[in-house]
């Protein structure tokens, strides 16, 4: 017989939970909380119960009193589902956070708050889950904030993860700006498994410390840049996006703010053994139009990224989204800015830079495949050894 369901609670599809502070929902949906209570404490919320309130949401869906339109919903022979453990847990705790950008959706109260103690270690949280065997193996764990990395024990979590999920992963949203925090990150991703898979996205927003300043509300630019070369140089991460916000009021679209921060990206793919991608967005709280200037601003970063660096550049989050109209109106006119740039007529300045862009990335190219070749003699040594012996 078939049953409704969706890929938010079978676990055969996926199965995940998002928690949002006090808050614990079923889906990233418009579905209503599991639970909302000021004073929940991570440490002894009942795991059992999660798992119940998850088959009773299945239940109210069949009998058509949850969830009623979501279009995720889908129809499947009841043997094939299965409520149970989860693949994916998104965790945005709290709204704390030691910057103050103009564009963010929390208030300078809601980011001054301090930080509940009994939530900021995730760490018990995540074993409990485990003890109950409510985590698949192929677990992955996605944090934002507020600032993610104020939780105590994260680096820990991360540890515990890779070393009980073989085929574990984790995308971290952080403004990469707390050194402290980093550089623990750093130390204990160093030792994890191999196979865990580890992302970090990091929106930067500046190519000047005074625009840093100006749009994040802290001067941090020069701590931020260190942190995230750091993060290259260590192989933290397989994958590093950085993100670009164009502000409407024009204060981070200059030459200097976008060329700043594309040498700056140039400078963490050197350093970086695995991939990198760019994310391109705009304020989504302002509602001017995304005039000539924002469409130059971002269609320069946009003709880097995909035609020099080479490298993926995604549409998420805010005001450049493909998912609405009005994004996908405005990306279709920056990817025109982009195609009609390479031969447009452009000052000695900017040509300068985008020879200087072009250039290290060709260096960077022959320098990482002659890494690959020298990888590939020392392995072709190996079984030739491995042969003869
Ligand atoms: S049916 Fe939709 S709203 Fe309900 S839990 Fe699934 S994804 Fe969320
Ligand atoms: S880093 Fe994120 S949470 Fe912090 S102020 Fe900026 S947008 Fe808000």
């Amino acid at each position: 017989m078939k049953k409704k369901t969706c890929p938010w609670l079978d676990s055969n599809i996926r199965g995940g939970i998002q928690i949002l502070n006090n808050r614990i929902y079923p889906c990233c949906g418009p579905s209503k909380p599991f639970y909302n209570d000021e004073n929940l404490d991570y440490s002894k919320i009942s795991i059992e119960e999660l798992i119940e309130k998850r088959k009773e949401l299945q239940e109210k869906i069949n009998e058509g009193t949850a969830c009623q339109g979501c279009e995720q919903i889908i129809e499947k022979e009841e043997e094939d589902i299965n409520i149970g453990p989860i693949t994916y847990l998104s965790i945005g705790l709290f709204s704390t956070c030691n910057l103050r950008c103009k564009y963010c959706y929390f208030t300078d109260d809601e980011l001054s708050q301090k930080l509940k103690p009994e939530r900021t270690h995730l760490l018990p949280f995540i074993k409990r889950l485990s003890k109950h065997g409510f985590m698949k193996k192929d677990f992955s764990i996605g944090l934002a904030g507020g600032e993610p990395t104020l939780f105590e024990d994260l680096p820990e979590t991360f540890k515990f993860i890779s070393d009980n999920y073989e085929k574990s992963s984790m995308v971290l949203l952080s403004n990469s700006s707390i050194t402290s925090r980093t550089q623990k990150i750093i130390d204990v991703l160093k030792d994890t498994n191999e196979n865990f898979d580890k992302g970090l996205y990091t929106s930067i927003d500046a190519g000047t410390k005074e625009t840093y300043k100006l749009i994040r509300g802290r001067d941090l630019y020069t701590e931020v840049k260190k942190n995230i070369i750091n993060y290259a140089k260590n192989n933290s991460f397989n994958r590093i996006t950085l993100k670009y916000i164009l502000m409407f009021d024009h204060s981070n679209t200059s030459n200097k703010d976008i060329f700043g921060f594309l040498f700056f990206f140039k400078e963490v793919m050197k350093n970086q053994k695995g991939t990198m991608a760019m994310t391109i967005d705009c304020d989504m709280l302002s509602h001017e139009p995304f005039d000539d200037e924002m469409i130059a601003a971002a269609g320069k970063l946009y003709y880097v990224a995909r035609d020099i660096f080479g490298i993926e550049v995604a549409f998420c989050g805010g005001g450049l989204v493909n998912s609405t109209s009005k994004g996908q109106e405005r990306i279709k006119l920056l990817q025109n800015y982009a195609k009609n740039y390479k031969t447009a007529k452009k000052p000695l300045i900017e040509k300068f830079y985008l020879f200087l862009l072009g250039y290290s990335s060709v260096l960077n190219n022959i320098n990482r495949l002659f890494k690959l070749y020298k990888r590939t003699i020392k392995l072709i040594k190996i079984l030739y050894f491995q042969q003869i012996n």
